[in-house]
């Protein structure tokens, strides 16, 4: 199967999509007629264009209301059709895309559009063209690809084939399995598009909501299996009518597509126990079983009171490392490192960001299996030099420009911090934090789906039901992508408010980026005694928060008042409990410390308190 975009997928003029999906490396696109008749140039530019860029043009679309009219419509549709062939052959593209007619004043029958499918196909054959026929979700007579099949079964012509489109067909939830049974040479185009699954208008749904396989939840693996058992090897398109795409950057969007399709046709793969037709080779999801650390970019002055606050955590500074200005912090399983050096890429990320998260390191089975996939999948592939006996540790570019790096238990990537650390001997104090729980990405709400499939397409993560949260300047959505066991959390936040903590946190910042990471501990109040001791700056919270945890439960008096006396969030489900404190911000970024008793979520009942505490104190 042959990777194709829809044009109407991105934004920008038609020279700038065609050069955006070229760069993305398709191989053929579709083109919109829209964005033909707002080119400035003749189709034959169009088709130079294309041809330089080494993009084949698949089919011009849609062409509709054509099937089932009465006299004298009828006559007056097979005449545009003829312009439209017309305008084929400039464009040197031999298919024409016809969708199912929502005319009103159009009739049904099948054989009535069969005849009509024939002519057509006739016609567009004394050409050396084709048509090709699609159900719209929303036909007035034709909505199901069945009833399509049957049209293009009964025209009986080989210059008319049959459009698969996934969200006409999985929208209305119509069955697979008679994709299995139509013949591959019959099926001209596959069109690709996912969706959330939504309660509306097919219309309205398609128009504003259709994702790149993945970011949605469509079973589109089902039907890549049905589509396989036809031994369909032509090209696979993806259609995307979405408002986010149509304002993001055309390069962006047209890279994200291609990476659906890469891992989509994987899926596909390990689904049918064998490569699918043009699917890529690549390794599997990476299994993640931690964060191996997280590095913070500082300046001098900052990496001093920010390496103040991370003793006074209970933090042990474990190593220096042995050609740069950069400090190892460990606490239980809890891995950070500090990065003050004037020169490399954490410096010109403090530049640009202030004092920041610039890197993730993930603990994955194999770490150079994982960086091969990351750029089979188009992800940015970073390297930086490293001094004589250093590691070199696989990179890619994630949220923000910030890195991703990949660790292992094998090899020397296994001795990380005795390779490029000396240990301090320094002595230890720790106050019971024992693992990271969860890191949380504030983002722009258009970059949401975009990260989503970066990092569900990379690693062994998978999604679970978004939320929203209220936040005082607003709603914020809520995505988290987890690990299985819960070794690694992510929580992606985005907000279309200027006014939300998550915006604030854009423009100040400059950009997307880690805004807290969030310790667990098995005893809070041991935790939080040890800090205050240690004169760590708690985020206060206000008393009426505590007397309406006195009214909705039936916690005894004495406990609330404990958990008052400490700024100590609670929440619980079922006999599951949640406890949280947050740190006072640093600058724009802030841990959060969390115990869990068999609860599952998030807090996210808290996060209104939460938000307007840390509203107030940025007020001060
Ligand atoms: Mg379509
Ligand atoms: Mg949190």
């Amino acid at each position: 199967m042959k990777p194709s975009i829809a044009t109407v997928s991105l934004s920008g003029t038609l020279d700038e999509k065609l050069e955006a999906i070229a760069a993305a490396r398709f191989g053929a696109v579709e083109i919109f007629e829209n964005d033909l008749v707002t080119f400035g140039g003749a189709p034959s530019a169009v088709r130079r264009i294309a041809a330089e860029l080494g993009l084949d043009i698949v089919t011009l679309q849609p062409f509709r209301d054509f099937e089932g009219m009465p006299e004298p419509a009828r006559a007056r549709a097979f005449a545009r059709a003829e312009r439209k062939f017309d305008l084929m052959q400039e464009l040197g593209c031999d298919l024409l895309m016809v969708c199912s007619n929502v005319a009103p004043d159009s009739l049904g029958g099948i054989d009535r559009a069969a005849a009509d499918l024939r002519e057509l196909g006739e016609r567009a054959a004394k050409r050396g063209l084709r048509i090709a026929f699609e159900a719209l979700a929303w036909g007035r007579h034709i909505n199901d690809y069945r009833d399509a099949w049957e049209a293009v079964r009964r025209a009986d012509h080989p210059a008319v084939g049959l459009v698969l489109d996934s969200f006409h067909i999985l929208a209305r939830r119509t069955e697979l399995g008679a994709i299995r049974a139509i013949p591959a040479d019959r099926i001209f185009l596959v069109q690709i598009a996912d969706a959330p699954m939504l309660q509306m208008d097919y219309l309205s749904w398609s128009r504003h909501y259709r994702n790149f396989p993945g970011q949605g939840d469509f079973p589109l693996v089902d039907f890549m299996e049905a589509l396989a058992a036809t031994g369909y090897g032509g090209p696979l398109s993806l259609e995307i009518f979405n408002d986010q795409f149509r304002a993001g950057s055309a390069r962006a969007v047209a890279i994200d597509g291609h990476r659906s399709l890469r891992f989509l046709l994987d899926q596909l793969s390990r689904r049918l126990g064998r490569p699918a037709a043009g699917a890529p080779v690549l390794p599997p999801r990476a299994q993640v079983s931690g964060t191996a650390f997280v590095e913070f970019a500082l300046d001098e002055r900052a990496a001093g009171s920010f390496e103040t606050m991370l003793a006074g955590l209970g933090f042990r500074r474990a190593g220096r490392h042995k050609s740069k200005a950069v400090t190892h912090w460990r606490q239980g399983e809890v891995n950070l490192v500090v990065n003050r050096d004037k020169e490399g890429f954490a410096q010109s990320f403090n530049l640009l960001h202030g004092s920041a998260v610039c890197a993730l390191a993930f603990q994955v089975a194999d770490a150079k299996a994982a960086f091969e996939r990351a750029t089979l999948l188009l992800d940015q592939p970073f390297h930086q030099p490293v001094g004589p006996g250093e590691l070199s540790i696989p990179a890619v570019r994630g949220l923000g420009g910030s890195l991703i790096y990949f660790l292992d238990a094998a090899g020397p990537l296994a001795r990380n911090w005795e390779v490029d650390f000396v240990d301090t001997g320094e002595p230890a104090a720790d106050a019971g934090l024992l693992r990271i729980d969860h890191i949380a990405q504030s983002m722009h709400y258009e970059e949401m789906l975009s990260w989503v499939l970066f990092y569900t397409s990379l690693l062994e993560l998978r999604k679970i039901p978004p939320q929203d949260v209220p936040d005082p300047g607003g709603l914020v959505r809520s995505q988290v992508i987890e690990a299985g066991d819960g070794a690694v959390r992510l929580v992606l936040n985005a907000s279309q408010s200027q006014r939300t903590l998550s915006s604030r946190f854009l423009s100040e910042f400059a950009g997307s980026g880690v805004q807290h990471v969030a310790l667990a501990t098995a005893d809070m109040m041991r935790t939080v005694a040890r800090l205050e001791r240690n004169g760590v700056a708690l985020l206060p919270i206000p008393g009426n928060y505590y007397d309406d945890l006195e009214a909705k439960t039936d916690l005894a008096s004495e406990r609330i008042a404990e958990l008052r006396a400490h700024n100590i969030l609670y929440d619980r489900e079922g006999e599951a409990e949640y406890l949280q404190i947050y740190l006072r911000p640093f600058e724009q970024f802030f841990f959060e410390i969390v115990e869990r008793r068999g609860y599952r979520g998030y807090g996210a009942a808290n996060a209104p308190t939460r938000l307007a505490a840390q509203q107030r104190l940025a007020q001060r």
